[in-house]
């Protein structure tokens, strides 16, 4: 057993998927008696969609420079996280470390799945505690969760400093990117083809513009990849979701992702000269973490306006913080008005 093996629960490891007939079938049917769907089409979702997602995977294997092995697809990034969870970890006997503060649903899943979270406070200015982290490690952790860009924080961390941890973290490390898009730091998806025990995260939540249709993104190596789709539900991504996926794609993000950086860097500018805001953290994201006098009572001052904002003064680390998404430059301005007649 190599490394890797070894991290996963005895259960997952020897686990025989659910096979659908038509994985099972050869030659090329025409007529479908196997499933005991409809044979009436009606919007044309009659038939079950395809649990390898083969046309959409292609897709992405181009726009993202990595072979389908190294892919899968969820719904949402969600998946993949409590999939993480479900593969590597003894409910009740292992744990996972993550960065704190990080996205809530790191410590959700932990909770779901019964697993201890061990969080490791980020540093000065929300530095990356990189001895913190694998000091935090015992022999029961399987998980170490990192994101970068950061939610709630919006820094992005050096790749040196992560790619240290993935050569030195005894378990698998698990790279949340949704939202790399907008940083000029860029991925270290290319870097899953080397390091077997690296997961990268994606989404198309968020420069992509597809958070209604729920569809994330794990690259990984080919072995990890594989776990995943046995675990998974074997229809995870309806069919009008790979079909809408598909025609999203032939349109590329890239004018948005510039204007949303371009206003990011308008409203940084911005928000520091009114009286009330403390500090603007520098982000490598779409939103800004702001913290400000009076949080609670900002934050329903916007709701009152009509603009609904993220409060995260209770978070550890984010104490009078409210964090903003960065929208068109009509929404930005109408914030920015907001908080002219706040001041
Ligand atoms: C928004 C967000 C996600 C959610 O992704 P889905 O693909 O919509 O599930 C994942 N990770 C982080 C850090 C996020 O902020």
């Amino acid at each position: 057993m190599n490394s890797i093996e070894a991290l996963v629960r005895p259960n997952i490891r020897t686990l025989s998927p659910y096979s659908t007939a038509r994985d099972e079938a050869k030659g090329a049917p025409d007529v479908f008696l196997d499933a005991n769907e409809s044979p009436y089409a009606g919007l044309g979702y009659n038939r079950y969609p395809d649990p390898r997602q083969k046309v959409l995977k292609a897709r992405v294997s181009a726009l993202k420079g990595l072979p389908a092995e190294n892919i899968f697809l969820g719904n949402g990034s969600d998946e993949a996280i409590d999939l993480m969870y479900r593969i590597f970890c003894t409910p009740g006997r292992d744990n996972a470390v993550a960065i704190e503060p990080s996205y809530g649903m790191y410590a959700v899943a932990a909770d779901i799945n019964d697993v201890e979270l061990r969080p490791v406070p980020l540093g000065a200015d929300f530095a990356l505690p990189v001895e913190e982290l694998l000091a935090a490690a015992d022999a029961n952790t399987k998980l170490l969760f990192l994101c970068s860009p950061n939610n709630p924080s919006g820094n992005a961390f050096a790749p040196s400093a992560l790619m240290e941890l993935v050569r030195r973290f005894p378990g698998i490390v698990v790279l949340d990117e949704a939202y790399a898009d907008f940083s000029a730091k860029g991925s270290l998806r290319a870097a899953v083809r080397e390091c077997p025990n690296l997961v990268v995260l994606q989404t198309f939540s968020k420069a992509y513009g597809l958070a209604g249709l729920r569809i994330g993104m794990a690259f990984a190596d080919a072995y990890v990849i594989d776990l995943m789709n046995r675990v998974k539900y074997p229809y995870n991504l309806s069919e009008a979701t790979q079909e809408l996926a598909l025609k999203a794609l032939e349109t590329s993000p890239e004018e948005n992702i510039r204007e949303i950086v371009s206003e990011r860097e308008r409203l940084f500018q911005a928000l520091p000269s009114f009286p009330f805001v403390r500090k603007v953290y520098p982000s490598d994201a779409n939103f800004l973490l702001v913290q400000v006098d009076k949080a609670d009572e900002l934050y329903e001052v916007l709701l009152s306006g009509g603009i609904i904002v993220r409060n995260r003064s209770r978070v550890p680390g984010c104490s009078g913080c409210l964090r903003i998404t960065v929208g068109t430059p009509a929404e930005n301005d109408r914030l920015l008005q907001i908080l002219c007649n706040y001041a």
